[in-house]
């Protein structure tokens, strides 16, 4: 039986993990990367080592300590971990199904919450087209601008994307964060850059530091190891595999990734990067995952399971995920009921396969499928 995999590195076939593994990074790759993102993003482009380090950069260089930032309230614990090393404040806004993102119905209700309970002074607001599912941006624009906030874009999930009005993705906001780590729609394992459009009011120190020579080799070798396990869970023994490698530190689970705001990315990753960013249509990032919603998923994932798909790493298992940090973040779950009930019910699906080879997937999703409203 064929194995199907969402992460293990399982976007890395053939050709890609040996030029992966075996790339020969140099200086000016660096440079070229870093001239090719200001030239598509419009503005001052800065490599950094991954994508909270990048949006924190962003937030950085257009907030003050103490403001609040409006976040997605369905999205992981590195973008929670960015306006906290910020000093800023999240301010949770709840999702819809359609694309997993806020509204300007939910956008007002956490603003008015805020203004009724708390009262942090709001300026920014994160726009992060989960999974490459764009927000409605021409609604948004007109709820910032009547609220006088400032849009930051997160292309973690989404370069290359376009809005209904044909504008791209990044183009838009005062800053765009790139996130080139595990499955994100660049993908070089780690890595991140920040493109900053406007002029921005505090200086920004230039990440200058070389990447520790340990991490560096985890993200070389991550795609073999990965691939390793995929082979090894044929005899049940890929979960062992993995956990000996995160235990002795060669693997770092994705969430784990320490921010760190005076490292560059990698040599090897900035040439990867510059790859992946000319070849987007071939690399067929967006949508970078697609989504069902089911009743009793613990159910469906241990069906998908004894099938051969392994889907459990889902993209979210909570509102901010993963769930082992879930608690640090103190979610307003009842702000968010939405969010909440998504992070219990979604299944992700990898765009990476053929969809022909995910029918019998579908198969049995279709069972436990949400009733559509
Ligand atoms: C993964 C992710 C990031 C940042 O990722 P790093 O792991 O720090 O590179 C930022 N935003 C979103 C929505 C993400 O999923």
């Amino acid at each position: 039986m064929r194995h199907y995999y969402l992460g293990l590195a399982a976007n890395y076939s053939g050709g890609h993990l040996l030029r992966h593994t075996f790339a020969i990074g140099r200086e000016r790759d660096r440079t070229i990367l870093q001239q090719y993102l200001a030239q598509k993003y419009n503005g001052d482009a800065l490599l950094t080592k991954n994508g909270r380090s990048a949006l924190t950069l962003a937030l950085k260089a257009y907030f003050k300590p103490g403001d609040g930032i409006v976040v997605n309230g369905f999205t992981c614990y590195a973008v929670y971990e960015a306006i906290k090393a910020a000093k800023m404040v999240p301010i949770w806004a709840d999702i819809n199904k359609d694309n997993l993102n806020f509204d300007t119905k939910t956008l007002s209700k956490a603003i008015s919450n805020n203004n009724q309970n708390r009262g942090v002074p709001i300026r920014g607001l994160i726009i992060q087209n989960s999974l490459g599912n764009v927000v409605n941006i021409s609604e948004i624009e007109n709820f910032t601008k009547k609220h006088n906030l400032t849009i930051i874009e997160d292309l973690a999930h989404c370069v290359g994307a376009k809005y209904a009005d044909g504008r791209e993705v990044g183009t838009i906001g005062a800053a765009a964060a790139l996130s080139f780590g595990k499955e994100k729609s660049i993908d070089t394992i780690s890595g991140g850059a920040v493109v900053l459009h406007h002029p921005y009011y505090s200086k920004i120190e230039v990440p200058g530091k070389l990447p520790k020579i340990s991490d560096t080799l985890r993200a070389r070798f991550y795609p073999v190891f990965g691939a390793v396990a995929r082979g090894l869970s044929h005899i049940y023994l890929g979960g062992i595999w993995m956990r000996i490698l995160v235990k002795i530190h060669w693997v770092e689970k994705s969430a784990d990734n320490k921010l760190d705001l005076t490292r560059k990315i990698a040599k090897f990753e900035a040439k990867m990067a510059l790859d992946q960013l000319k070849n987007l249509r071939e690399h067929n990032k967006v949508p970078l995952r697609t989504y069902r919603l089911v009743e009793d998923r613990p159910q469906v994932l241990s069906t998908l399971r004894s099938k051969g798909f392994y889907f459990d790493g889902l993209w979210y298992e909570k509102p901010v995920s993963p769930e082992r940090y879930y608690k640090k973040v103190r979610f307003p779950e009842s702000d968010c009921p939405v969010a909440v009930e998504v992070a219990s019910k979604i299944i992700n699906l990898p765009t990476y396969y053929n969809k022909k080879d995910l029918v019998p997937a579908e198969e049995v999703i279709k069972k436990y499928r949400e009733e559509q409203k």
